[in-house]
């Protein structure tokens, strides 16, 4: 995989999407067909992450894990 990863790569891979807090250490994921079709299947994950805001605690401060094994 060369250079940043995108939706399309994470969903045609089938891996899924974590998102964790580094906050409150909250994980939870994501639904990567409904980012898909909200941000566009071409959207690196760094963009991504950028919009997230963890749900427990509102932090903004998230990372994107991609999760292969599940
Ligand atoms: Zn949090």
């Amino acid at each position: 995989m060369d250079g940043e990863a995108t939706l399309e790569q994470v969903i045609s891979n089938g891996y899924r999407l974590r998102a964790y807090c580094e906050g409150c250490g909250h994980t939870a994921f994501l639904d990567v067909i409904d980012l898909a079709g909200r941000y566009g299947p071409a959207r690196p994950l760094s963009a991504i992450r950028r919009r997230l805001s963890c749900r427990h605690c509102r932090g903004r401060a998230c990372a994107l894990q991609i999760a292969i094994d599940w």
